[in-house]
């Protein structure tokens, strides 16, 4: 790469440039490293900071969306312990425990069992999950939905420890604190200088302004914004992670079952203001006990900066509710953002032979984030091991793809 006024930072031609350094961007460049490709992934901050360390680290395959997000979960969630394992990231929690306080929930619960979606869960009754776990069921619960599929890490330690792993195993170059600013293989303009690589990714997270925004306005792009908490160590070990009834009309694989209906007239008149700010529940819990809770949803174009106080006593309650124990003291509260459109969970754009866009759209990229890097980059490149040969769209070992060069003048396109 040839970085002009930073010419320390990293240094040759690229396979593939990464725009973006959430779980999007490591998952593509984790795909093409893998493939002997030589990747860069450039990102404008120090450090992450976006949706990918304040989400809760769920990896969830039970509930995502019927077909091809419910086939990429598993798939992801496959490629988590294998990169875990590697980067040395603990899996602090493994599975799913669903209560269900309402019968209309259960019948949703029932129904999803027979799908392929069930795959790994069992429906467990009062009893048999008081003898599991008897400080979480109460005299309300009906049932409980228990999985043994979904994983869960601490995202603010998992991330960071994938990029080091990436470039420490792989020799995947990080060029940190520097935006990218154009787009046009072989050639990125950054913040930095130019960046020189035959295709590339850009994963920008709900940033749908900075690159590409006609193409992104395409898939009706808005920004959807979460209220968490951190509480205190409750004094007890999670069985996995819990959500609740209202869990059941927020993901797919189940609000999508015609059962959904009757629990969502309920929950209308029961807890509509929970419906109105788009809460539900997730509770894991961290190496030392706390609990991560959460959240709300809110979709606009811009989100303000406000945390309302209201919607975190609405999650505490649903907390009291679905577990029968008032919340421990919270600890810590943050918001987070990611993208979001009306009917699609995510999207692969291809602006160019050698470029993608790579946007999830819905709450779901730590559960679906790498089995989409290996799709991109498969469709990038092809299948086949590199080393100079030309596979897929885009010509590797050197810099000149698609015939679509641009003259450069020093540092700007
Ligand atoms: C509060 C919260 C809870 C969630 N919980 C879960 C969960 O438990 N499980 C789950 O599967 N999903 C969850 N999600 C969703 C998941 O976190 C996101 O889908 C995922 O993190 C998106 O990853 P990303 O890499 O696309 O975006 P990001 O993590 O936002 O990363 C995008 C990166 O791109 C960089 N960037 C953008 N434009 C440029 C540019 N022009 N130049 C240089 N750098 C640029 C940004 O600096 C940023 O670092 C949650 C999301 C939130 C907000």
């Amino acid at each position: 790469m040839h970085i002009i006024g930073c010419p320390s930072a990293v240094s040759g031609a690229f396979d593939l440039a990464v725009v973006g350094a959430g779980i999007i961007g490591l998952s593509c460049a984790r795909a093409a490293a893998l493939k002997g490709l030589r990747v860069v992934v450039i990102d404008r901050d120090s450090q992450s900071s976006g949706a990918s360390v304040r989400n809760f680290g769920f990896v969830t395959v039970t509930g995502q969306e019927r077909g091809a997000a419910w086939t990429r979960a598993r798939r992801s969630c496959a490629i988590w312990e294998e990169v875990a394992q590697q980067a040395g990231i603990p899996i602090l929690q493994r599975g799913l425990w669903l209560t269900a306080r309402r019968p209309e929930a259960v019948a949703i619960l029932e129904s999803f069992l027979k799908t392929e979606m069930g795959e790994g869960c069992e429906l467990l009754s009062r009893a048999a999950a008081r003898a599991r776990c008897p400080e979480l069921v109460n005299e309300q619960v009906q049932a409980v939905l228990s999985s043994s599929i979904d994983l869960r890490v601490e995202s603010r330690e998992a991330i960071p420890k994938i990029a080091a792993w990436l470039a420490e195993r792989w020799g995947v170059q990080f060029l940190r604190q520097t935006a990218v600013l154009s787009v046009a293989p072989p050639l990125l303009e950054t913040s930095r200088g130019v960046v020189r690589a035959g295709a590339v990714v850009v994963c920008p997270g709900d940033d749908v302004y900075s690159l590409y925004p006609k193409r992104i306005a395409r898939y009706e792009v808005t920004r959807c914004k979460l209220q968490m908490l951190r509480l205190a160590d409750p004094g007890f070990r999670l069985p996995s992670t819990v959500m609740s009834d209202l869990s059941l009309l927020r993901y797919a694989g189940y609000s999508a079952l015609a059962e959904a209906a009757p629990l969502r007239a309920r929950l209308e008149a029961e807890q509509g203001e929970h419906l109105e700010h788009g809460i539900h529940l997730i509770v894991v819990q961290s190496a030392d006990g706390s609990l991560i809770v959460g959240d709300s949803h809110d979709y606009a174009a811009t989100q303000d900066c406000f945390a309302q106080e209201h919607i975190d006593e609405l999650i505490l309650g649903e907390f009291a509710a679905a577990t029968g124990r008032s919340a421990p003291a919270v600890r810590e509260r943050w918001m987070g953002t990611y993208a979001a459109a009306p009917d699609r969970t995510m999207f692969i754009d291809a602006p160019a032979r050698d470029v993608r866009i790579v946007m999830i759209t819905s709450g779901s990229g730590a559960s679906t984030g790498f089995a989409i890097g290996e799709e991109v980059v498969t469709d990038l490149f092809g299948g086949v091991q590199v080393g100079g040969v030309q596979v897929g769209g885009v010509q590797v070992g050197g810099v000149q793809a698609n015939g679509n060069t641009r003259s450069l003048r020093s540092g700007h396109l």
